[in-house]
């Protein structure tokens, strides 16, 4: 694989290689800010060649058998297992995700998820409908074509596969462009793809700029559905583009996630659980329970298990199998988490541990995870996206003002609640207003599952039999019996 060596290309058609102008541009390592590799950067007219790759590959896909589509498939996340290791390891050096996450968590993700879409090639059904008269009226589901896909940097493994597999399964040919600052992995997959002995164009990967590339993507007509995962002001922008060319779009975007814990849930177990339902990825995942709302009775236990958690989590270079907290993303990452954090602490919020008095001095673009307590709903940290390890605890007295404060936010991405009262759990679930709803958990994932938002989350999911209606068009045949 090049994309495991410090020069790293496009995939486009059968030949991984530079872009058309030759530009590059530089990843970097994020635990110590050192040159990791140089990558190829992609350029509208790349673009324009992947698109057509793809199309020439989707129609040789299309005229396989299922059966035999099913077998590639299996075989490239044959492949994918079998060089999970460097995988994980690439991801970890690449965007700083701490190795057991990536080890852990990601590669089974992204493996179990192309498994379930490998299967489902095989089951993916038309329907018949009573028709009036002499008449038989069938659907059939046709793949679109081209899928255009854009992915962000949290998830550089498993956001690919999540667009590849659902893309793939459904018969059609994918232009993937990840996001600039870690772009390696998918990259790995691209070639990797050709080497399961994918059709050359099935799995096109083009680094590059959003504005650029990403935008040349959802403007080429030859892309008929965009699949995006990203920040809700992107997602507008790409939303609003595909809709001006009347085609499909779906968006998973930011979030502000609660967690809401009843005086009669386990203090240990909630502290555990929004630990890692907060600080994994250094928070810097969509779904992080950032805003953590604790009823009056657990309020200072909870607080205090959490903070001696907080404090002994260890921070370090992600590659160690020890470490739990990883650096950010960039040091522009940093500088914007930190500015919340100033600005939590100037709204009138405890900071009960981390922050950073001088963030800018390390080589590596640490944070030390951070927990905000007696925070209201006013303040920028309950209400807006941070995107890093920034915990704001929020007390609430009663089932009333708990949904109340939880469905506070112009998000809609995830929620969860932890009590023993079975009633109260169901009947929560109903209220609050997020795509995916977790009782007693946090973060539990089924390639089966849809996974979507609501509100400024976005809409469409890529999961699940969903993927089926999102990925293919459905055709109503009418024919004429006498
Ligand atoms: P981002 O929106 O800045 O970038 C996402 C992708 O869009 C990147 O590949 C980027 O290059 C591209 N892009 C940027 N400008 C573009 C343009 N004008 N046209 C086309 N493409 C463009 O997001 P990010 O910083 O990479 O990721 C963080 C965000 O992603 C957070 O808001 C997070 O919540 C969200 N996210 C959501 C989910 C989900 O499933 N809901 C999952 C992971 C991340």
């Amino acid at each position: 694989m090049q994309a495991l060596t410090t020069s790293v290309p496009l995939v486009i058609g059968d030949q991984p290689g530079p872009s058309s102008t030759g530009a590059t541009f530089d990843s970097i390592d994020p635990a110590d800010g050192s040159h990791l590799a140089t990558v190829a950067e992609a350029t509208a007219d790349d673009v324009a060649r992947a698109v057509e790759a793809a199309a020439a590959a989707a129609r040789v896909w299309q005229r396989m058998r299922p059966a035999q589509r099913t077998r590639l498939l299996f075989g490239y996340a044959a492949l994918l297992e079998e060089h999970k290791v460097e995988l994980a390891e690439l991801q970890s050096r690449d965007m700083g995700k701490p190795i057991r996450e990536s080890l852990g968590v990601d590669l089974p993700i992204m493996i179990e998820t192309l498994e379930y879409f490998a299967g489902l090639v095989t089951k993916i059904e038309g329907r018949t409908t009573p028709a009036p008269g002499r008449f038989l009226n069938y659907t059939v589901r046709e793949p679109i074509g081209v899928v255009g896909a854009i992915t962000p940097w949290n998830f550089p493994a498993v956001q690919a596969i999540w667009k590849i597999a659902p893309a793939l399964a459904t018969g059609n040919a994918i232009v993937l462009k990840p996001a600039q600052l870690a772009p390696l992995v998918p990259v790995a997959l691209g070639e990797l793809a050709l080497a399961a002995g994918l059709p050359p164009g099935l799995v096109n990967v083009l680094p590059g700029r959003g504005s650029v590339a990403g935008n040349a993507l959802v403007r080429h007509p030859g892309v008929g559905k965009v699949t995006f995962t990203g920040s809700t002001e992107i997602g507008k922008q790409i939303g609003g583009l595909a809709a001006d060319r009347l085609i499909t779009a779906s968006l998973e975007l930011g979030g502000k996630s609660a967690l809401v814990a009843f005086g009669d849930s386990s203090p240990k177990a909630v502290a555990a659980v929004v630990f890692q339902a907060m600080y994994s990825n250094q928070g810097q995942t969509c779904t992080a329970a950032s805003r953590l709302l604790v009823e009056r009775p657990i309020y200072d236990e909870v607080i205090e298990l959490l903070r001696a958690r907080v404090e002994s989590a260890r921070v370090g270079d992600p590659l160690d199998r020890e470490t739990e907290i990883g650096p950010l993303i960039s040091a522009e990452q940093r500088a914007s988490v930190h500015s919340y954090v100033v600005s939590g602490a100037e709204q009138g919020a405890t900071l009960v541990s981390g922050g950073d008095p001088a963030p800018d001095t390390d080589p590596g673009f640490y944070y030390r995870p951070t927990l905000f307590t007696d925070v209201t709903a006013d303040m920028r940290i309950a209400r807006e996206e941070i995107f890093g390890p920034v915990l704001s605890v929020l007390p609430f007295e009663g089932e009333e003002q708990a949904i109340t404060l939880a469905n506070d936010t112009v998000f809609g991405l995830a929620a969860g609640i932890f009590t023993r009262d079975v009633g109260r759990a169901l009947r929560f679930a109903q209220t609050l207003d997020a795509g995916n709803v977790w009782i007693n958990s946090w973060g539990v994932l089924n390639p089966a599952s849809p996974y979507r938002g609501f509100g400024q989350s976005g809409y469409g999911s890529d999961l699940g039999q969903a993927a089926v209606e999102s990925f293919t068009k459905e055709k109503s045949v009418w024919a004429r019996l006498d």
